[in-house]
């Protein structure tokens, strides 16, 4: 009887060991998730329906107002993506003129 009780307070201080050894870790572990978590809410923008959406090729220098621009005929892959989300990219002259 006295044995098993020594047995479980040795279990019970090495938990507590654990728990305190570990602590700082989860702590960390938790508070590095969090800044995970704060930088991808930040990073998500929300958009409204009214927005624009453009068009654009990944290797093209240009986006279009219009996916039925003459430009983008020869291109295989036309991307959309919100105005204000293209950066580096010029309106292209074919269809920003139409307009
Ligand atoms: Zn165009």
């Amino acid at each position: 009887m006295r044995k098993t009780d020594r047995k479980l307070s040795d279990i019970i201080s090495t938990v507590i060991a654990y728990a305190v050894l570990s602590g700082p870790v989860i702590i960390l572990v938790v508070v590095m998730a969090f800044s995970c978590y704060e930088k991808a809410k930040s990073t998500i923008t929300f958009h409204s329906p009214f927005e624009k959406k453009v068009y654009y090729t990944v290797d093209g220098e240009f986006y279009h107002e219009s996916k039925d621009c003459p430009v983008l005929e020869n291109s295989s892959r036309v991307y959309s993506a919100y105005k204000k989300d293209l950066t580096g990219k010029t309106p292209c002259e074919e269809c920003s003129g139409r307009n």
